[in-house]
């Protein structure tokens, strides 16, 4: 009986619900030169997410999203608490899916090596068709590999904060197409940067998305 009233009471207790905080970069700033300076890391996680978590923590209190994760938020959420919500879990993945170039693992293998070349024909068609549609993207928004509840693979483009999640697909890779992430170390060359950031993605995390879905 206790318990129960004890329950009611937390269930009741309105706006005790934790914050939103930053998740701290899984490397030094400076680990993923030259592909990604230092400065784009102190400005791109440390300002631009910054923001996104401020936003977020200042939008949901007193509505249905207050206390719920940011993959909730990118599956129900419309408007400003989407936008904000969506990129803060897009730059989670962005940045958590990296590591210095020294120790990633460039290449896929596994399940997942055999998905891509089943939906695919190969790696590097793989790698063509998600750069193709990355640099067809116009204007900022995000590219993503993601997989859907059959297992298959695809590959697509959303402008702004969006993400495969409203779709009911995992997300596994991103890359980021806001002129933000790119414009101080690659200034207008998009290409470039689509180029280098397969340097730096760690397949050994995106199998573990894949494996883990
Ligand atoms: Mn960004």
């Amino acid at each position: 009986m206790k318990k129960t009233v004890i329950l009611f009471l937390l269930m009741c207790g309105g706006t005790a619900y934790a914050q939103t905080v930053l998740r701290p970069l899984p490397y030094a700033a400076d680990a993923l030169e030259p592909v990604m300076s230092r400065e784009t890391l102190e400005y791109h996680h440390g300002k631009h997410v910054q923001t996104y978590v401020d936003n977020i923590n200042r939008l949901v209190p007193g509505t249905l999203f207050a206390g719920r994760s940011m993959e909730y938020i990118s599956k129900y959420a419309d408007g400003a608490i989407f936008n904000n919500g969506a990129q803060i879990y897009n730059h989670q993945l962005f940045f958590d899916g990296f590591a210095p170039e020294s120790i990633a693992r460039q290449i896929p293998a596994g399940p997942l090596l055999a998905a891509i070349i089943c939906d695919f024909g190969t790696f590097e068609n793989f790698r063509k068709e998600f750069t193709a549609s990355a640099s067809n993207l116009f204007g900022s928004g995000w590219t993503w590999l993601s997989v859907d509840p059959s297992g298959k693979l695809h590959i697509a483009s959303y402008p702004n904060a969006g993400n495969p999640l409203k779709e009911g697909n995992t997300p596994l890779v991103g890359f980021d197409i806001w002129e933000h992430s790119y414009y101080i170390d690659y200034r207008n060359k998009k290409a470039d940067y689509l180029k280098n950031l397969w340097r730096i993605v760690d397949w050994k995390v995106v199998e573990s998305r894949y494996e883990n879905r």
